[in-house]
């Protein structure tokens, strides 16, 4: 079976079990990227009810931002509940600029407290599909067509979804979050394959340079964080502010004085290596710096 049927198949497998066991239909969670892109096209050529929902980070660029609206007016147009919900840090509104003042510590590779305030905003008890794939990342690799996450990443249960895993049926009852992934086995090369023979119109921030869809500044996209701030300056001011207001806060709260300045905060959180040693967040150290 070729990818895109095999994908077809999962989708239209947990649309069943969507509506069996959460009375649902899927929700489609959309970031703007293209690996999304396939999802919505697959949810649509599978035929199969679904809904889509989108979570603003307030970090996004304003060109994924756009393109998401336009996306959900065809959608929309095309009877597809869309829904764009704002974060929320113990009931009320916040942003990126404010969470890093308030964690005292900017999201890093190592802890990436962002996902849980911005990603994953509504939490539901449902079927969600999801664009991961195994070969984005190195802590995407082990990932299954259908999950069901823990609290930690040992407690993660993967299943053969393709091969009928029985105990999906108990997890269901259960009533607990699923995560289904498509076309976790998916390489770049057949996404933008699928996305070109479709003639699917992609977040223009591909067509800028940039290889993945997030957060402007996202720890996990290394390098390209000097390019995505050289194309939106603004936000590295965004980030600077928000770390002086973490340094005052971390001053209030007793933290250690790891950093002087909000612009030692800035290289050291870009991982530039003239800053004299490397700080590891979780205390050890690369370079001449101190010991934490
Ligand atoms: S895209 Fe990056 S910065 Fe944004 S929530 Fe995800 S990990 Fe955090």
């Amino acid at each position: 079976m070729d990818l895109e049927h095999k994908a077809i198949e999962r989708l239209r497998m947990a649309a069943e079990m969507s509506e069996k066991y959460y009375q649902k239909p899927l929700l489609v969670t959309v970031s703007g990227g293209k690996d999304s892109e396939v999802c919505l096209e697959l949810c649509r050529r599978a035929r199969i009810p679904f809904e889509v929902v989108h979570n603003l980070t307030t970090a996004d660029a304003p060109e994924t931002v756009r393109h998401v609206r336009k996306t959900f007016r065809r959608l929309e147009l095309a009877g597809v509940p869309c829904a764009i919900l704002s974060p929320l840090y113990k009931g009320n509104p916040t942003s990126m600029w404010k969470l890093i003042p308030q964690k005292l510590i900017p999201p890093t590779r190592k802890i990436r407290w962002c996902c849980a305030y911005l990603k994953e905003v509504a939490n539901p008890h449902r079927c969600i599909v999801l664009g991961v794939r195994s070969a984005e990342s190195i802590s995407r690799a082990d990932s299954g067509v259908l999950e069901l996450p823990g609290k930690t990443r040992r407690e993660k249960i993967t299943f053969d979804m393709d091969n009928g895993d029985s105990r999906v049926i108990a997890v269901c009852q259960a009533k607990a979050k699923l995560k289904v992934h498509p076309i976790v086995d998916w390489t770049d090369r057949d996404v933008w394959a699928f996305l070109h023979d479709a003639g699917i119109e992609v977040n223009p921030c591909y067509s800028m340079g940039l290889r993945r869809v997030g957060c402007i500044g996202c720890p996990m996209a290394s390098k390209s964080r000097y390019t995505e701030f050289q194309l939106w300056p603004k936000y590295e001011q965004l980030y600077r502010r928000a770390f002086v207001r973490m340094l005052e806060g971390r001053i209030a709260t007793g933290k250690d004085r790891l950093w002087q300045t909000a612009d030692e905060v800035f290289r050291w959180w870009m991982e530039d290596k003239n800053l004299e040693g490397q700080l590891d967040i979780w205390g050890g150290e690369i370079g001449g710096y101190k010991h934490l």
